[in-house]
């Protein structure tokens, strides 16, 4: 093996593995899949085989200790997360692990402390900060062309695919539910722009149209250090609403539209005093961004796009978010000292 030979095996026989990651994982030079984890032989074995990945096993042991593979991307269902990244960071194992990073915050912090007295990369897969349309609505930001922030929409309500209608809408022990499943998205596109994390939350959350014993949307508002305020909403359950991403400052607003996606999409307009004007930005695959990246930091060169401690950060925003639609008060963000 090369330095720049990387083995991949992928923990979890997952839609999004077969939508996204695979694709991604192989668009990297030298970057190959060695094996795949199922908890059903039979759902395994046609994974590999219609993923051509040269083996499945229904045992992470086996699959951390005995087949040819560097680093695992983790994509189970939640309550998996935290055991599985363990076991592979123990194991000497890069991990990219899905979001949210865990069941809860506190056990996400562990998974980044373990990886980094380990010596080996984590990342969160938060794929949106590596979208061309947030990426220049990054530099819109940062240049000053809006002036003072003073707030962020998020309009991140979507119909759930008929597909994907399984443990997210009626599991609230696999972390189904839209607040793990989009608010931490949200927290880190926030994150990602702002460069700092809210302090508290006041949200309100419904049930029923699609949900199960978890909530299928949610709206939140929160506040940030810097005095500027988020509201967000979150949903399962809205087939024609379109996302959104809105940045108001007191010299310019980003209106985007369709940009909380995974794909290269969507709108941007700058508006200001001036009129307003669309925004050009580059359409690459977002999720061949992140593994690039990622790819990179196992060769010593940057830091993965969202690391661990950006996993732990979003999802101590939807823990809070969550706390504060169950008890009606308003939270303050429990980071837990990361
Ligand atoms: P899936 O429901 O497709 O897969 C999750 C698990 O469900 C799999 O690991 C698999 O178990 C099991 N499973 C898959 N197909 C079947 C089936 N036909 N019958 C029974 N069980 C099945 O989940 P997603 O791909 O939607 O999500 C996986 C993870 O990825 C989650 O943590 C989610 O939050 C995250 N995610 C992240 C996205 C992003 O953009 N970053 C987008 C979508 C999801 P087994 O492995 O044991 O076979």
């Amino acid at each position: 093996m090369n330095n720049h030979e990387t083995r991949w095996g992928l923990i979890g026989a997952s839609t999004i593995a077969s939508q996204w990651m695979i694709g991604a994982i192989r668009a990297q030079e030298g970057h190959s899949i060695t094996s795949v984890l199922s908890t059903d032989a039979s759902r395994g074995a046609d994974f590999a085989a219609s993923h051509e990945v040269g083996s499945s096993t229904t045992s992470l042991s086996e699959m951390l200790n005995d087949q040819p593979v560097d680093a695992v991307y983790i994509s189970t269902t939640n309550e998996k997360h935290y055991d599985q990244a363990m076991a592979a960071i123990s194991a000497g194992k890069h991990v990219m692990c899905e979001k949210p990073l865990a069941m809860n915050s506190r056990d996400a912090s562990e998974m980044v402390k373990a990886a980094e007295k380990a010596g080996v990369v984590f990342a969160t897969n938060h794929h949106l900060r590596n979208a061309g349309s947030h990426l220049a609505i990054k530099e819109l930001i940062r240049s000053g062309r809006l002036g003072s922030v003073r707030s962020i929409r998020i309009f991140h309500a979507v119909m759930l695919p008929p597909q994907l209608q399984g443990w997210r809408i009626n599991n609230a022990s696999a972390g189904g539910g839209v607040i793990p499943d989009i608010v931490v998205h949200d927290a880190d596109t926030v994150r990602f722009h702002l460069d700092e994390d809210p302090k508290e939350v006041v949200a309100m959350e419904s049930s029923g149209v699609m949900g199960r014993g978890v909530e299928d949307s949610a709206m939140s508002v929160w506040t940030m250090p810097s005095g500027i305020m988020v509201q967000t909403h979150e949903s399962f359950t809205h087939p024609f609403a379109t996302t959104g991403f809105e940045v108001h400052g007191d010299k310019g607003s980003v209106i985007a539209r369709n940009v909380m996606t995974q794909q290269p999409i969507g709108e941007i307009i700058l508006r200001n005093a001036d009129g307003e004007r669309l925004v050009q930005f580059s359409d690459h695959n977002l999720y061949e961004r992140s593994m690039g990246m990622f790819a990179a930091a196992i060769n010593g060169e940057g830091t993965p796009s969202a690391s661990g401690i950006d996993g732990v950060k979003s999802l101590a925003v939807a823990e809070a978010v969550k706390q504060a639609a169950t008890s009606g008060r308003r939270i303050t963000v429990d980071y837990g000292g990361v």
